[in-house]
This record gives C-alpha cells, structure tokens and sequence, in this order.
C-alpha cells in the first residue's frame, strides 16, 4: 500500500447518492472524469475483471466463443435495422474526416449478425453462440449512480444464430441457465422477470434483476414466485378513479382546459424549486396527471420530470423513450388521434394514457376536461396512491395494472411490489435483424432460409456497482471472496523492527501460499487506526493484523464481514485463511 495508486476519502462525493456510488469512490475503485464516465483505478479494475472472469467461464461453458467488435462503427448497418433513427439521442453519433456518418456502439446486433453473414453459409454451421465482452456508449438522459448507470459502459453482449424455432429455444435456455449460473456467483438476490421485448422486437424475453431499493426497475412479485416487470402486466383500467389517496400536498385541482403552457406553468407552481419531492435526485420522476373529461371519467396521464431541473416543455423532450418520438404535429393528429404514437416535442407535450391512447396535450383534445396532478416521488409510488397503478420510469403510462395484494396472474399471491437493478436481459429476437440484413443460410433441401437470432446482455461494469450496493456497511466495502480484489489485506500495526520484519515474513509466506495479499506496509505518519479505517472501507474479506502479539507468536484474523476477529498462532495462520 505504501506504493498503491491510492487514495482514500473520508467524506462522500457531493454528487452520489445511492452506496455504492460513494464507496466506490470513497475507496478509490473508481473515478468520476464527467457524468456517466468513469475511469477504472488499480483496486476498481482488479474486481472488474473477476467479475468478468466469472461471465467469461459460464459463456464458454455454454460453447459461446469470444470475440471483439470495435466500439466504433459505421453508420449503414444501423441504418439497414432502422436503429440509427430509432436510437434518438441515446446514440452517440460522430463523423469522421471525410463526413462519413459513424457511432459508438450502444448494443451490436448488427454488427454480429453481418460478421456470420460474412463467414458461413449453411445450416451445417449452426447453431453458434457468439459473445464479447466490451465497451458501450449510450448518451442516457440520466446517468446516474455512478458507474450503475454509465454513458460508457461493459456489456458482455452474446447472439446465438439457429436455423430454426427450436434451435433458437435451446440456445435462449444454455443462456439462461449460465445466467443464473453467473448470478448466483456474483452473489447478489435477483429475480427473473418477464419482460416486454419493446424496440428489439421478438418475442420471449426476461430481465434479470438485483433486488435493491436503488433500482430504477419496479417489478411484482408474489411469495409464490411469480415475478414479472410492471412493463410485462397487462390489464384493464377502470373507468373512475379514486383519488382520495393523493396526498394534499401534492394534489392540484386545476379547473379549466390544460395547454402545456399551463400544465408547465402549473407544475413549476406546485412544486417550487425549493420544494420538489424529487429534488436533489437525477432520478426520473412522475407527475401524475389525470384528466377529468366531461362525461365523468378520469383519465390518468403521467409524465416524467427532470430531477434537477426547471420544468419545461422543451427539457421534457429528451425524456421521451426515443424509440417513440415520432414526428406528429397538430394537423396530423387533429385528422386521425389513431395516427399518434407518441410526441413530446419542443411545441407540444405528448402523454399516453393508461388505456393506451396517446395524447397531445392540446385543448382540442382535452376540451372541457379538468386536471389534477400529483408527484410520484420515487417513479413508482403512483401504485400506492391510485388504485393500484403503476407509471413507469420513462413518462409513459403502460398499460400496467397492478394491486399490491391482489392475486398473481398465476393465481399464487399476494402480490407485492419491489425494485431492482437490471443485470441481465436476454431475448429471443428471432429473425428481425436476420431478415433486414439479409443473414441466410442454406437448408438441408439447398434452400435459403433466414437464420434465427437470440441477443442476451449482462451489465458487467454495473455488475461490480450492484455488488456493492448490497455488500457494504457503514464502515465500507464487503467484497464476496470471488469478487474481492485481493484474498487478504495484511495490516503491520506498529514500528518494532520485530513486528515489521515479522510482517513482512507473513507477506512473504501467503504470497507463497498463493494467496494474493494487499499489505499495508506504511510505516511512519499512518497510524493503526487509519490503517484499520482504510481495511474496511477498501472491503478486502479477511484482514490480517501483525502486531503486539507477534512476539509471542499470534496474529490477529479479522472477518470483514462478521467483524468476527481471533488470535492465530502463526503455524495456524495459512490453514485458518484457507
Ligand atoms: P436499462 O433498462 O437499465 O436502461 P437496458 O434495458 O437499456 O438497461 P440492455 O439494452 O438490455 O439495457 O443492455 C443489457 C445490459 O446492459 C442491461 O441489462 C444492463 O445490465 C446493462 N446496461 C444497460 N445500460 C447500461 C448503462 N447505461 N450503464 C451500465 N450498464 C448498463
Ligand atoms: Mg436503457
Ligand atoms: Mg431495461
Ligand atoms: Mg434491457
């Protein structure tokens, strides 16, 4: 340590929130250089690459092979998948000298499937399951919480490629069966969720997800087992709408017909800057509209607000999922409300309601109706006050009803609600991409047929995140053995030559054994006591204390975990660390 590239903080980041964040930082595994963007330290990369050791061997377990694919890439396969347009700002879009168009890879779907294109050509060669482990750029609207959620960031991304339903079957189950492989090693409780496959199309898909109150994912679950995410619950909204549930405080009754102007102007109102439920958070928030029409009915409408900044029509824009942001103006809609997918724009403010309907918020539409807003202080807590209705995170409403207590779909129950972080997505994208970039194959009959894909993803920066976020305590870090970056931190407590020399005989011994050891060897202006502070925070699993008791021949073995500490005569020390 006294030559470590390392420095330890003892106050918090100002900008983190949630632990890991600060830990992280705190004991110098990571480093912040601009929003979502961090740079990997000594100690940080060290649990990285465990982390992807362990992804590393369940993927080749399954017989997926490694490659890697630039971050950097052209613009025409996007283009051929219609990605480059419905990517939106999330891209990362640059040009090089020659004013070619070129972007950094968020997700590589089609770089894949182009790559088997290239090379094979027969059925003969499949099935294949391909994986990389890589950098990402998604430009997020909310980086947040540190390396959880990156603008850079590592994805193990594999693609299977099958010639048939069946096939394409077999290699989604290898997949998810190393999943669950790799996260009951990394060690965190997750659940298996069903997911909707939105944008990527295709048809089964299921989320892995670290349950943790951090979470951006608000899924149900019932002791039953049932485990679905709000996305992937479907059922009817009933007409009327309590609304008695709503807090006062947050509630607004505003009569009279909603423009944006007054709906902006109203919520800058209700919630001053000083007073936002949601403030001090970058997190997406939701205000809960409800439209009261003329004819009685409520209409819930939510839409999502910057954390930290004013509310306006023209910030709102880059919270719209952009998979959906489709260019309507006024006429187009006026003439057919059917046509409008989704719009939030600079001029008007688009919201879906829970029905599915997807409005402009424009008095044409709304005409005679009177609204009622409250906030949705952590992006789901609309479900407890509604009726049980669920908003998700990106400011549309889905078509997602649930009631904590109800019955799951399944029949097993109660339901409750919970959230997590989501670690893992894999998809059976079937012939999607296959078909747009013209992936075929010969059949055993000579025939061209399209092949058939799955994509399965892990967060493996956001891995190492979500392990802290539950591996910690006040004092710092707790690393699971497999993940620690060291197995041993072996502190020399005082300045006696004996114990120093002895110190280092012991450093010299688990090196030996083969055991990797980070020792505090600082001598002079360290005392004991920021060497102790610096052991918990840095969250190494066993700590080694040689000290005073050296002479007489004992050591001092302390569990990070359990805090559970002994005194170990030397000959026991290298069987007791085993
Ligand atoms: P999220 O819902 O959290 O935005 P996603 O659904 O957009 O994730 P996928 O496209 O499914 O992500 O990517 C596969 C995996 O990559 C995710 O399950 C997640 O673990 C990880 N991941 C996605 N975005 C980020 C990010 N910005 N930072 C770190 N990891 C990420
Ligand atoms: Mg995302
Ligand atoms: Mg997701
Ligand atoms: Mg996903």
């Amino acid at each position: 340590m006294s030559r470590l590239f390392l420095r330890t903080l003892r106050d918090d980041p100002a900008d983190a929130e949630v632990p890991s964040h600060k830990l992280l930082v705190r004991a110098g595994y990571v480093r912040r250089v601009a929003p979502g963007i961090y740079s990997w330290l000594p100690l940080g990369l060290k649990v990285l690459a465990k982390v992807e050791r362990i992804i590393r061997e369940e993927m080749e377990s399954i017989g997926a092979q490694e490659v890697r694919f630039p971050a950097l890439l052209p613009r025409e396969p996007y283009e051929a998948s219609n990605r480059w347009t419905e990517y939106g700002p999330n891209l990362f879009r640059l040009k090089d000298r020659k004013g070619n168009d070129m972007l950094l890879g968020p997700t590589h779907e089609e770089m894949f499937a182009l790559l088997v294109k290239d090379l094979y050509s027969s059925y003969k060669d499949l099935p294949l399951s391909l994986f990389q482990i890589q950098t990402k750029y998604r430009d997020e609207a909310r980086p947040r919480a540190g390396i959880l959620r990156g603008r850079e960031f590592i994805m193990k991304d594999s693609y299977s490629f099958d010639i048939d339903d069946a096939g394409l079957e077999r290699s989604y189950q290898a997949h998810r069966e190393a999943y669950i492989r790799i996260f009951d090693r990394l060690g965190f409780e997750y659940v298996i969720v069903k997911a909707d496959s939105g944008a990527m199309g295709g048809s089964a898909s299921e989320e892995f997800l670290a349950v943790s109150e951090t979470g951006e994912d608000t899924f149900v679950r019932s002791a039953g087992g049932y485990a679905a995410n709000v996305e992937a619950v479907t059922t009817v909204v009933p007409d009327a709408i309590p609304l008695d549930g709503l807090p006062a405080a947050h509630v607004e009754q505003t009569p009279g017909t909603p423009t944006i102007e007054t709906l902006v102007a109203h919520l800058n109102e209700a919630f001053p800057r000083d007073d936002r439920p949601w403030e001090g958070s970058d997190t997406l928030k939701n205000v809960l509209v409800i439209l009261r029409h003329p004819d009685g009915t409520r209409e819930p409408l939510a839409i999502g607000l910057p954390g930290d900044r004013e509310v306006d029509a023209k910030r709102l824009e880059a919270f719209a999922a952009p998979a959906e942001v489709e260019a309507f103006d006024d006429k187009d809609f006026a003439a057919n409300p059917a046509l409008v997918k989704g719009y939030i724009g600079p001029e008007a403010l688009g919201l879906e309601s829970a029905s599915g309907i997807r409005y402009l918020l424009d008095p044409r539409v709304v005409e005679g109706s009177s609204w009622v807003t409250g906030a949705n202080v952590s992006g789901s807590h609309v479900i407890d006050l509604v009726a049980g209705r669920d908003f998700t995170a990106d400011g549309t409403i889905e078509a997602a009803e649930v009631r904590v207590g109800d019955p799951a779909p399944d029949g097993s129950g109660p339901l409750e609600l919970a959230r997590g972080i989501e670690m893992g997505h894999i998809f059976q994208l079937g012939r999607k991409y296959a078909e747009v970039l013209d992936l075929k194959v010969l059949d055993e009959n000579g025939k061209l047929v399209t092949v058939t894909m799955g994509s399965y993803g892990v967060g493996v920066s956001r891995a190492v995140a979500a392990v802290a976020e539950y591996a910690h305590d006040d004092a710092g870090l707790i690393w699971p053995r497999e993940l620690a970056p060291f197995d041993v931190h072996l502190i020399v407590a005082g300045k006696d030559e004996t114990v120093v020399a002895g110190a280092e005989q012991v450093y010299a011994d688990l090196v030996g054994e083969g055991f990797d050891v980070l020792f505090d060897d600082r001598l002079g202006k360290v005392s004991p006591g920021v060497k102790f502070k610096d052991a918990e925070l840095i969250g190494v699993p066993t700590i080694v204390v040689v000290g005073k008791g050296f002479v007489d021949g004992v050591v001092e073995v302390k569990d990070r975990a359990t805090g559970e500490r002994q005194d170990v005569p030397l000959a026991d020390l290298i069987s007791t660390l085993r």
